[in-house]
């Protein structure tokens, strides 16, 4: 009997990594075909309209980007789920990592007119962690503010440091979660069928990432929304004491 289940538990495993496995290869796909066919409709000369050439250019720029979120939240899921609980540890300045997550985003921030507030302490404490995979977490936050908020909208990021916790805030203006989606944002693959969701390219897996990375590292996530009026997410990490050396 035991070995039946495990039987079935592999093949449902296996099954899971095929589906996981086809939805990337598709994700992929998307931006490729446009990138491939704005490109050549610009080798070919067909477009005379410098306006028009420019779009073209930024279409390809943002589609290049977008390939590049998702290669690292694949790369982030790979490194997590062979690596096991093997985080790269070291002492982390969150003043590099809140100002290179933000730094991501500030292009198309701009690109909607957003405005970015930062709320930022004098003095940054550090943390403990695996530095890449903290800024791939803060960044799918940032990220999906900017996404799912309209044009002119406002996006605040703060950090707080608390006694034994660092606390990450980002909070928009924008489409906000219906309380049916709301049980369902950190799986993996999940995206609202709200057309105005669907509207922007994503794969579903940013929050499922950033939620393992925030967990594997003994932090937890909280998320409040109202529909049509913005969301607010909150990241509490514990500072842990960081030893160089054995003690
Ligand atoms: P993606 O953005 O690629 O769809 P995510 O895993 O990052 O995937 O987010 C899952 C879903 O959660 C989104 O499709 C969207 O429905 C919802 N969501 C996440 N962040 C926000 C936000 N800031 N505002 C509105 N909806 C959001």
């Amino acid at each position: 009997m035991i070995s039946i289940r495990k039987i079935t538990r592999e093949k449902a495993v296996e099954e899971a990594q095929r589906e996981f496995i086809t939805h990337i290869a598709h994700e992929l796909k998307t931006p490729l075909t446009s990138i491939k066919s704005y490109s050549e409709m610009l080798m070919d000369g067909d477009i005379d309209d410098p306006e028009m050439k420019k779009e073209f250019y930024n279409t390809i720029n943002a589609e290049a980007d977008r390939l590049t979120a998702l290669i690292q939240n694949t790369l982030s899921i790979s490194r997590i789920e062979m690596g096991g609980l093997a985080l790269n540890k070291g002492l982390v300045k969150t003043d590099w990592l809140a100002e290179d997550s933000l730094a991501a985003v500030e292009t198309s921030a701009r690109k909607k007119h957003h405005i970015l507030e930062k709320n930022f302490p004098e003095v940054f404490p550090n943390l403990v962690g695996d530095k890449e995979l903290l800024r791939v977490a803060i960044i799918n936050f940032l990220s999906n503010a900017v996404k799912y908020t309209p044009e002119n909208g406002k996006i605040t990021f703060s950090l707080i440091d608390l006694n034994d916790m660092v606390v990450f805030e980002v909070s928009d203006t924008g489409l906000g979660i219906s309380e049916d989606d709301l049980p369902h944002i950190f799986k993996r693959s999940f995206r609202s069928s709200d057309p105005q969701i669907r509207d922007q390219s994503g794969s579903g897996l940013g929050l499922a990432i950033a939620s393992e990375i925030i967990h594997l590292h003994g932090g937890e996530v909280e998320v409040e929304s109202r529909p049509g009026e913005g969301t607010h997410f909150l990241i509490r990490f514990p500072k842990e004491d960081y030893y160089i050396g054995k003690q």
